[in-house]
């Protein structure tokens, strides 16, 4: 795979470190891929600069023809991409393929809409003639994690594309081979080479990147952790900055609930991508009169998610990421239970190769636990009890993050008031899992960040939100104030 980096910037440095992708599924090692170098960053950083002026001034037409065709590439090779995702991440195949086909129809979407999303806005001042423009920015850092490596690329970058903007992509160190199959595609769509580069670096080049002056903005897909370092970073030069970071939602489940349906959507909505998903439901705040039913029945659903090759058709749980994950999760769990949550479901590590854990589900959750007070980033339910409602709702929100939130009831009228006045997060949903969606704002509050992705709101995060006014030269102006 190192040939594939042969057409890159030349480096000064003959020896190049090297990222090491390892199965999570086996723990064998699979391919090795050489680093760039901070000079090949700068170097690509100036190129996307000159390729984003002339990109700017391409048609709508024009930019949605090259994202429809990375979309339609996105579909002919589906296969090819999700078994690409296995091999790096331990994602099951039928996973990747819904992934591969949500990037194509976000590609699709906003190859449809963006000409719409930002056109120019009138606006009536009560004079001559004002609107708002929507500018491209110029070229924009991704900083990307693995758990959805295609995704929460196209993400950001089919509406960053259709907005005329250039992207470099620094992706997570364990997926370089995903990396390099999405500038592959883009590059074989239409998109100028210049303008989509993705560079093999260590997240300690990032602030490096960030200052360079060809680059305009940054955004950031990962921990708390990483979203704080790239927005000191940005905040230092005064650049735009978009974080999604983690998430800890919780799901709000009232006592007017038929518990097997609501543990179907639990579990379903816990069990995204093995567990490893900024909006898994993480908590499941459930009212004390049906605790004891709720969980025998999440248990249950829980249950049906058995282990098993992610190669295979059919698999719901394959491995985590990786061992290190693995292990803390099982930290996690085993904190938990030692601070007195109680073990339903799961809860110990198999003893094979590979980065293996079960579903695993723990009651009595409570502050001062690692289930409670930490995002768990793994196939792991924690149940919480509640007094009722408003000290659901309470415990709902008492979390650092608010991403993702839901709410279990049959009472529509209930849920859609919880869910649009009183969780806090981002996204809030009834009676079903939380996902993202083209069509619809994405993004956190308190740290699970600021910015958003996807809809009208996600692609103008990279542009620049221009008020323009005009009028015929001569005749009175007014009094200046600012
Ligand atoms: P992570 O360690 O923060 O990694 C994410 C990306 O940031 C990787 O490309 C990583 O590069 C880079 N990075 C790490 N530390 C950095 C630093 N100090 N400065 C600059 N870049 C840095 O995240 P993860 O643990 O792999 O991913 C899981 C986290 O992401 C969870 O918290 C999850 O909730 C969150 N997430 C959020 C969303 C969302 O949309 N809100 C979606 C998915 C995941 P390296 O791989 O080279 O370290």
């Amino acid at each position: 795979m190192t040939d594939q980096l042969e057409d890159v910037m030349p480096s000064k440095h003959k020896e190049r470190a090297r990222f090491q992708t390892v199965n999570p599924a086996t723990g064998e090692p699979g391919r090795t891929y050489d680093q760039h170098s901070i000079d090949d960053a700068h170097a690509a950083a100036a190129a996307a600069h000159t390729a984003f002026l002339s990109w700017r001034r391409t048609s709508f037409a024009e930019r949605s023809m090259i994202v429809r065709e990375a979309g339609a590439i996105l579909r002919r090779r589906q296969d090819e991409f999700a078994r690409l995702m296995t091999e790096e991440m331990g994602k099951t195949l039928d996973d990747g393929r819904v992934e591969v086909e949500k990037c194509a129809f976000q590609c699709d979407w906003f190859a449809d809409h963006a000409e719409d999303y930002l056109a120019p806005q009138p606006v009536d001042v009560g004079g001559p003639e004002a609107f708002v423009t929507f500018n491209p920015l110029g070229v924009v850092l991704a900083v990307m994690p693995w758990n959805f490596p295609f995704w929460q690329v196209f993400r950001f970058a089919a509406p960053a594309l259709m907005a005329g903007d250039g992207a470099l992509l620094k992706h997570a160190s364990n997926v370089p081979g995903c990396a390099l199959a999405i500038e592959q595609l883009l590059h074989e769509a239409g998109v100028p080479r210049d303008l989509f580069r993705t560079l093999l670096l260590p997240s300690s080049e990032v602030e490096a990147l960030i200052e360079d002056d060809n680059i305009a903005a940054v955004t950031l897909t990962g921990s708390v952790g990483a979203g704080r370092s790239v927005a000191t970073a940005a905040g230092g030069v005064l650049k735009k900055c978009v974080l999604e970071l983690g998430g800890s939602d919780a799901y709000v489940v009232l006592d007017d609930v038929d518990v097997t349906a609501a543990a179907k959507v639990a579990a379903t909505a816990r069990m995204v991508n093995g567990g490893q998903s900024c909006i898994a439901g993480k908590r499941f705040v459930v009212i004390r009169s049906i605790l004891g039913d709720f969980e025998r029945a999440l248990v249950e659903a829980m249950r049906g998610y058995a282990m098993g090759d992610p190669a295979q058709e059919g698999t719901k749980l394959g491995p985590m990421q990786s061992v290190k994950a693995r292990d803390e999760i099982h930290r996690q769990v085993s904190d938990s239970v030692a601070k007195g949550a109680r073990l339903l479901l799961g809860g110990e590590v198999p003893d094979r190769p590979g980065a293996w854990y079960p579903a695993t589900v723990l009651a009595d959750v409570c502050p001062g636990q690692p289930a409670h007070d930490e995002e768990v980033f793994g196939p792991v339910a924690a149940i919480i009890a509640a007094d009722d409602e408003a000290d659901a709702i309470r415990i709902a929100n008492a979390s650092e993050y608010g991403l993702g939130s839901g709410v279990l009831t049959a009472d529509i009228d209930r849920g859609r008031l919880i869910a649009a006045r009183d969780l806090e997060a981002g996204l809030a949903f009834v009676n079903e899992n939380v996902r993202s969606d083209p069509r619809m704002p994405f993004g956190g509050v308190k740290h699970s960040g600021y910015g958003r992705e996807c809809s009208a709101y996600g692609i103008r995060e990279f542009t620049n939100i221009k008020s323009v006014h005009v009028k015929p030269l001569g005749g009175a102006d007014g009094r200046a104030v600012e």
